[in-house]
């Protein structure tokens, strides 16, 4: 243990003063919270706006030769919000000045958008009395845009570990040159996980709005259960699904270190959130499924051919007929004489005829049938590996409730079961399914 916690604090946890000292208050609470990464102020109810948003906003007006006074006005008056009633020291107009000066003078997107980040990070390093540490100096990316993990991992320790305590703005570092460079959008997440890893901290803190993840959609199953620990990989499964609360990218450096991430809620601190964690650390965990998620709108073609199974490279044929055309496709359920291909809708976008004539062609089917509003949902959880009965239970449950199920496909992993529904029974298959396992 090395007493060290890294707690990043997305836009709604700094959205304006009150937030702000619900964050002081969740830091100086534990002597551990030394490293504190913070968002740019989201969003202080449904009607507000992201600062990032209005950043981006001031860039295109740019672009298009429009003035971007009313913009830039609604984010300075954010920002002088804050510092006057935070009363914090810090010349918070000179800074927008310069800043408004630059975007005026054709300044990049990324740089424009970090601002958010930077200013803000400023603030909340005064108001907590840590040291400020600006990303451009310690996260990079290369030349190609891609990020730079080595020279950063390095660099991160070597400066942080010097440090005491530290607040480092999320979502951004430089690139060679010395350009800012930004993650993609919710790119804060990652900053956390970044520093988390080269400072080695005990956790990595992921302060947000909700207190964690949770069993399933609140839109479509009344008050779901919470998460309390999900494996690294249960999580991409479900994310990939449709379950957002992380950016994708931010698991992967803490991962490797096996640092888990807390998922906290800043406005209500003593919930326990979630906890992500090892893949290998909970094996012997017999609960039963983690979660349920899903996505609708899928078009699933199903191509029959006798003695399909003895054709040497039928499936590449058809998969190329998929690649010409531009077109990835999310599973590939098959039997012994068919194969299926599950494809987004949005992908199939005008192409669909063009796709089903190439493969009557290429591929000679005995028959092509196609299936168009498809939903799929996800169940998952790492208890499925070992406990037998859970794709019965799965059935049963979706038979109770009339729903069809029309295509079944279990990752290899084992850790997720997909069934394919039509559009309209997803919310009765997700509550069904959900129903069946939360009790
Ligand atoms: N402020 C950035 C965004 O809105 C990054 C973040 O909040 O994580 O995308």
């Amino acid at each position: 243990m090395k007493n060290i916690v890294v707690a990043k604090f997305g836009g709604s946890s700094l959205a304006d003063s009150a937030q702000f000292n619900k964050v002081k208050e969740i830091v100086l609470g534990d002597k551990k919270r030394k490293y504190i990464v913070p968002s740019a102020p989201g969003k202080r109810n449904k009607e507000d706006e992201k600062i990032t948003d209005l950043l981006y906003l001031c860039h295109d007006r740019v672009q298009q030769n429009n003035s971007f006074d009313d913009a830039f006005n609604l984010i300075e008056n954010r920002f002088l919000q804050l510092v006057k009633e935070l009363n914090v020291g810090i010349n918070i107009k000179e800074y927008l000045e310069e800043i408004k000066k630059n975007i005026a003078k054709g300044a990049s997107a990324d740089y424009t958008a970090s601002r958010g980040e930077y200013l803000n990070g400023l603030i909340l390093s005064d108001f907590l009395d840590y040291e400020f540490v600006d990303p451009a100096e310690i996260i990079f990316f290369r030349e190609n845009g891609l990020f730079d993990e080595e020279r950063t991992q390095k660099a991160v320790s070597e400066r942080l570990l010097k440090i005491d305590k530290a607040v480092i703005p999320g979502f951004y570092g430089s690139m060679p040159n010395g350009n800012i460079k930004t993650f993609s959008r919710g790119g804060s997440d990652v900053t956390g996980s970044i520093i988390a890893r080269g400072v080695s901290a005990d956790i990595y803190e992921n302060w947000t709005d909700v207190s964690g993840f949770l069993m399933a959609d609140p839109r479509i199953v009344e008050n779901p259960k919470n998460i309390k620990k999900i494996t690294y990989r249960e999580l991409r499964e479900l994310s990939y699904m449709g379950a957002t609360v992380l950016h994708e990218e931010a698991i992967f450096p803490v991962r490797k270190e096996g640092i888990p991430i807390n998922i906290k809620n800043t406005n209500s601190p003593e919930d326990e959130g979630t906890f992500i964690i090892n893949d290998l650390e909970l094996l012997n965990n017999m609960s039963t499924i983690t979660g349920v998620a899903g996505k609708k709108d899928f078009t699933v073609i199903t191509i029959e051919k006798n003695m399909m199974n003895v054709e040497q490279g039928y499936c590449r044929k058809v998969l190329s007929v998929l690649e010409e055309n531009n077109v990835s496709f999310e599973h590939m359920p098959s039997g012994v004489d068919t194969v299926s291909l599950v494809i987004a809708q949005s992908q199939l976008d005008g192409k669909l005829e063009k796709i089903l004539m190439e493969v009557e062609t290429k591929c000679n089917p005995d028959k092509i049938e196609v299936h168009p509003d498809m939903a799929l949902v996800a169940v998952v959880g790492r208890g499925m590996l070992r406990t037998i009965g859970t794709s019965a239970k799965i059935f049963e449950a979706l038979a109770k409730n009339d729903v069809n199920v029309r295509m079944i496909s279990q990752g290899s992993s084992e850790i997720n079961i997909i069934v394919g529904v039509e559009n309209k029974d997803f919310e009765n298959a997700v509550r069904a399914i959900y129903n069946a396992f939360s009790k």
